[in-house]
């Protein structure tokens, strides 16, 4: 097996679901590299936060950017270079909070990536603030008598802007979580997954989700009303079944902006080269 992992110190706490998130993905990027992918054509961008260190941990092309922008970041990517795999690794206060515009604008484009989202529905590089996705009620650091919003539902927000595959996996279900990456990574198009993953220590919701979550099976995934029927089972908040797996999932036009069509990838290259060579 490949070397995906570095030796840059693991900060992350133990129990920490990030490291299942790193762990599949290691995983799913090792058996596309056999089946004929090479390394070097991936690139994963994450954005700010716990998760964020993920691009520290993983001995691949990586991509720091600034919080919430990682989709904004990796669809720079895919234009400038079409040949590439691009993975944005992102939070749920990053993707959704900060980043939510850029998010929608991804999914409204079907820009050909995959967004990661590593849910564990708090801040937790900040110690424990709310965020989007936190359950009403949610005792945070700077909510402390309880959130009083109702959370949003990502399912519904990325089948409503235009995602061409959304889904959703468990930190506690690996084998299910890497199908799940390694079909999204596979989509062309906007790929979602939306990871619920436990914060071992500002929210650990194992029990929650261990005793709530099922396996969507025999689903039909070209099936949008039925997908967000699915989607809105449960809302983040309440004590609904919880479904995982591919709520959807649709061969469509990528990018309706695209690339200048008429630059070929390598003037492309060059003019890109250019201007790095002018900026930096
Ligand atoms: S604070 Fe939570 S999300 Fe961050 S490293 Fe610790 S367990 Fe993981």
């Amino acid at each position: 097996m490949r070397s995906w992992i570095t030796d840059a110190q693991n900060t992350w706490c133990p129990g920490c679901g990030n490291f299942s998130i790193q762990h599949a993905l290691k995983a799913v990027l090792d058996d596309l590299a056999d089946e004929g992918h090479p390394p070097e054509t991936f690139v994963l961008v994450s954005g700010i936060g716990c998760h964020a260190k993920i691009a520290d941990y993983m001995n691949m092309n990586t991509f720091y950017s600034i919080h919430g922008r990682g989709t904004a970041a990796a669809a720079g990517i895919k234009l400038a270079r079409p040949d590439l795999t691009v993975i944005s690794c992102a939070g749920d206060g990053d993707a959704y909070a900060e980043g939510l515009d850029h998010l929608i604008f991804g999914a409204k484009r079907n820009t050909d990536i995959t967004v990661i989202v590593h849910d564990n529905r708090v801040y937790g590089l900040t110690t424990g603030q709310y965020t989007p996705t936190s359950k009403m009620g949610f005792p945070g650091r700077s909510t402390p008598a309880g959130v009083r919003e109702s959370p949003i539902n990502p399912l519904e927000v990325m089948l409503a802007s235009g995602a061409t595959f959304v889904a959703r996996g468990y930190t506690r279900q690996m084998d299910h979580l890497k199908s799940i990456l390694k079909a999204a990574i596979l989509h062309r198009g906007f790929s979602f997954v939306d990871v619920l993953q436990i914060c071992a220590t500002y929210n650990n919701l194992t029990d929650y989700y261990n005793e709530r979550i099922y396996l969507l099976d025999g689903n039909d995934t070209g099936d949008f009303d039925a997908a967000f029927r699915t989607a809105r089972e449960w809302d983040y908040s309440s004590d609904a079944p919880i479904a995982l797996g591919i709520f959807y999932r649709q061969e469509a036009p990528s990018d309706i902006w695209g690339p200048p069509g008429t630059v070929s990838a390598e003037q492309r290259r060059e003019e890109i080269g250019r201007i790095l060579q002018e900026k930096i």
